[in-house]
C-alpha cells in the first residue's frame, strides 16, 4: 500500500489526525473536495484582514492539553468574545449577565435580577426542561427569552424552540455578575495571522490533494486505512435517508470605513431581521486597516449538494445517526470523525480532543 492513512477532509479533525500520524512515521495522504485546507475554520486575507470565510471561529477551551497542542502552530491573541445583541431599537450585552439584566429591567443587583426571573417563571411549573424553550424560560425568564432567544434561535435552526434540544441553549453562560465574556473557558483567543496558517503547519510535509471528491472516486486510493471526516450519511449513500443539517449563507462586503459596527459580533435577535448576526472580521485581531470587511449570516435549511455547517441534533436525527453509526462500526478499516463524521455540534477544542484521543488509540 502506498499510504498508511488516507484522511478525507482537511479540516480540524483530519489535520490533527494527519499531523499525529506523520509524527509516528506514518505515510499519510490528505484529500479535500474544496480547493483549500482548513475546513470551515479557513480564513482568507481580504483588504489585509483575515476573513473567516465559513463563519466566525473563536478558539476557547478549558483543556490545557488542547491549548498547548494548538499553540504549537500559532500564537493566540487575547481576544475575548463579547457579542452585542440588537433587538429592534434596543441593544444588550451577551451572554446573559448582569449587564443584560440591568439594561432590560433597570436594576442593579443580582438579587433583583433573580427575583424578576423567578417571578416570570413561577407559573410555568417547569421542573425538568424538555426542550430549548422550557430550558431557556427556566433559566432567564420570559423577557430575555422573547427578546434575545426566541427569534434568533428560530432563525438559526428554522424550527420552533419547542422542537429543539435543551443543550443548545446551555452552550451559553448565564451569570449574575457583570461579565460579558461569551465563554467560561480558561483559555481563549484568535490565532494571530488567521487559522489557515495553522493548517499549513499541521500538514507540512504531508501529501495533499485538493479538489478531489472521495465519494466519487473511492476506488482510486491506495491506503491501509481511511479517516473520513465528511458526512456519515453521505458515505453510506443515505441508505436510511439523509440526516438534517443547517447551512449558513454569507453576504460578505468590503466597506470603505474604518469601523462599521464597533464589535466583532453583533447578533440580530428579532425574527423580522433576516440574518442572524453580522461579523466585522478586523475586530478579532484589533485591526487598524483603513477599510473593513463584514459578513451577514443567513441561516438556511440544508439540501443535498449544499455545504453542511450545523448538525440538527434533535431526537429524530440522533436516532437516525445511531443507525449510521452501526453501519460505520461494521465497515472495516475506517474511522469516522469530526462534526460531520460523528454528526455532533462540536466546538473546535472538542474536535481536537477527539482527534488526539483517536490518534492515541490508533497509533500506539
Ligand atoms: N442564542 C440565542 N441568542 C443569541 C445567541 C445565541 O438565542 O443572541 C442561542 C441560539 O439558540 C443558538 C445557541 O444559543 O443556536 C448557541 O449559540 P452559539 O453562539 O453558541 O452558536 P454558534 O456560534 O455555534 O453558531
Amino acid at each position: 500500500m502506498k499510504y498508511d492513512y488516507l484522511v478525507v477532509g482537511a479540516g480540524l479533525y483530519g489535520a490533527v489526525f494527519a499531523n499525529e500520524a506523520k509524527k509516528k512515521g506514518k505515510k499519510v495522504l490528505v484529500i479535500d473536495r474544496r480547493d483549500h485546507i482548513g475546513g470551515n475554520t479557513y480564513t482568507k486575507e481580504i483588504e489585509g484582514i483575515n476573513v473567516h470565510i465559513y463563519g466566525c471561529h473563536i478558539f476557547h477551551t478549558s483543556n490545557k492539553e488542547v491549548w498547548n497542542y494548538i499553540n504549537q502552530f500559532a500564537e493566540f491573541n487575547n481576544f475575548i468574545n463579547s457579542p452585542v445583541a440588537v433587538y429592534k431599537d434596543e441593544l444588550y450585552n451577551l451572554p446573559f449577565n448582569m449587564n443584560t439584566f440591568s439594561k432590560m429591567w433597570g436594576i442593579k443587583t443580582p438579587e433583583e435580577a433573580k427575583k424578576i426571573i423567578a417571578d416570570q417563571i413561577k407559573d410555568l411549573n417547569i421542573t425538568e426542561p424538555k426542550n430549548l424553550e422550557e430550558q431557556a424560560l427556566s433559566l432567564v425568564g420570559t423577557d430575555v427569552y422573547e427578546k434575545l432567544i426566541k427569534g434568533y434561535t428560530e432563525k438559526q435552526w428554522g424550527r420552533d424552540c419547542k422542537d429543539l434540544p435543551a443543550f443548545i441553549i446551555k452552550r451559553l453562560p448565564l451569570r449574575f455578575v457583570y461579565d460579558n465574556n461569551y465563554f467560561n473557558d480558561r483559555y481563549q483567543g484568535i490565532p494571530m495571522g488567521g487559522y489557515t496558517k495553522i493548517f499549513e503547519k499541521m500538514l507540512d510535509g504531508i501529501d495533499i490533494e485538493l479538489g478531489v471528491d472521495f465519494l466519487k472516486k473511492k476506488g482510486r486510493f491506495d491506503a491501509e486505512k481511511i479517516v473520513f471526516t465528511g458526512q456519515i450519511d453521505e458515505y453510506f449513500d443515505n441508505v436510511y435517508g439523509p440526516l438534517e443539517y443547517r447551512k449558513v449563507r454569507f453576504e460578505t462586503e468590503v466597506i470603505d470605513k474604518e469601523n462599521y459596527q464597533g464589535n466583532a459580533v453583533v447578533n440580530y435577535t428579532e425574527r423580522e431581521v433576516p440574518y442572524t448576526r453580522v461579523i466585522e472580521h478586523k475586530h478579532f485581531e484589533y485591526g487598524t486597516q483603513p477599510k473593513t470587511v463584514i459578513s451577514k449570516e443567513y441561516s438556511e435549511e440544508w439540501k443535498p449538494g449544499d455545504e453542511p455547517y450545523y448538525p440538527v441534533n434533535n431526537e429524530k436525527n440522533n436516532a437516525l445517526y445511531e443507525k449510521y453509526k452501526e453501519l460505520a462500526e461494521k465497515e472495516g478499516n475506517i474511522i469516522f470523525g469530526g462534526r460531520l463524521g460523528e454528526y455532533k455540534y462540536y466546538d473546535m477544542d472538542k474536535v481536537i480532543e477527539a482527534a488526539l484521543n483517536m490518534a492515541k488509540k490508533e497509533l500506539s
